[in-house]
């Protein structure tokens, strides 16, 4: 079987960002084999892939042996809402220590080329604005968010260590805050806290000042990135930013939700979820431009639009 023919893993396939990569290389005509336990992920992301020929579920934890052969593998798996840090804190280490080094593995059993997420929280508390590749970050290694930070930290430091013992085929994603259609709606973060909140007519709750400002980056954007640092011949080895550039602050973006959602209930203050919540994140995506011919091209307002259609749709 040539590598084009064995299917595509994708770990982490039944969360927000896999079930929505899952139909896009469907849609390509790919072999899916989607991989989860459910520990952030939702059954109903991927219940009407089930039935299709090209798909099949594995319902398993990423660090116990997968026993398939894929040609591809995109490995997400890791809870990611900062509301579920500390509660699993055990589970977050261990999916991106043990877990990533087992799919690395599974890559050099199986010839694969294997894409990592990570994520902009390498960054820390930047004190570099925008932030590129190159910046090594500012991470305190014992705070409330230290076990998802640096979890992906040793999940970079992993999948380099094989790139340059095995000669790996291995590509790093560093995602930037990215939203849209199957978020749990309950997932604690912050687009679909406000989306949930102004639907109910309620007041969104802003933590702290509201003045921390994020990049919101829809998820067709993100999954097309995805698609491109595959499929480049060039990126072994490689890190890419993926984001979009714009910044806003928390604050705007209520005041955006209530505006598009028609919510009078405005805003009410809480206090930090934690102490080291990142006052201020921005990619730098030039590499991804330059290397990738990618940036995200869908504006927030349209993306909050979309999101919106589609939480009103479920109910
Ligand atoms: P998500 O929680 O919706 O999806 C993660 C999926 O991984 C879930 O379906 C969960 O059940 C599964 N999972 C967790 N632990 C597992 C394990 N041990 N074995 C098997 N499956 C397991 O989160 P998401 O937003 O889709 O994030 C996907 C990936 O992208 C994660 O690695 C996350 O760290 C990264 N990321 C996301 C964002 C974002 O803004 N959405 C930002 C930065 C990085
Ligand atoms: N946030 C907020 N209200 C909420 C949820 C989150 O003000 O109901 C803030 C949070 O403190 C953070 C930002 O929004 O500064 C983004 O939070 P999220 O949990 O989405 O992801 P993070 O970027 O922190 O990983």
């Amino acid at each position: 079987m040539s590598k084009s023919d064995k299917p595509v893993l994708i770990t982490g396939g039944a969360g927000f960002i896999g079930s929505n990569l899952c139909r896009r290389l469907l849609a390509a005509g790919k072999q899916v084999v989607c991989l989860d336990n459910f520990l952030s992920g939702q059954r109903e992301n991927i219940a009407e892939l089930e039935g299709e020929a090209a798909f099949r579920f594995i319902e398993q934890d990423v660090v116990d042996e997968v026993e398939i052969t894929p040609g591809e593998i995109y490995h997400l798996a890791s809870p990611a809402s900062p509301k579920d840090f500390e509660e699993l804190a055990l589970e977050i280490a261990r999916v991106n220590s043990q877990g990533t080094m087992n799919m690395l593995e599974l890559a050099r059993r199986s010839g694969a080329r294997i894409l990592v997420a990570s994520t902009s929280e390498i960054y820390g508390e930047p004190l570099e604005h925008p932030q590129k590749e190159s910046y090594f970050g500012n991470v305190n290694s014992r705070g409330p968010r230290a076990p998802y930070d640096e979890g992906k930290r040793f999940a970079e430091a992993v999948s380099m260590a094989y790139y340059r013992k095995y000669g790996l085929d291995v590509r790093l994603v560093r995602i930037f805050n990215t939203y849209g259609p199957r978020m749990r709606a309950d997932d604690g973060r912050v687009v679909t806290n406000f989306i949930t909140q102004a639907l109910a007519g309620k007041p969104l709750t802003l933590y702290g000042k509201g003045d921390q400002t994020r990049s919101f980056c829809y998820v067709d954007d993100l999954v097309e990135g995805f698609l491109r640092v595959m499929d480049n011949q060039q990126a072994a080895g490689e890190v890419f930013n993926l984001g979009n550039e714009g910044e806003y602050s928390v604050r705007e973006l209520a005041e955006m939700v209530n505006k598009l959602i028609g919510n009078k209930a405005g805003t009410r203050d809480l206090p930090l979820l934690h102490e080291d919540d990142p006052t201020r994140r921005c990619p730098d995506a030039s590499k991804a431009k330059e290397l990738l011919a990618w940036q995200a091209a869908v504006p927030l307002e349209e993306g909050l639009k979309r999101t919106i259609e589609w939480f009103k749709s479920i109910g």
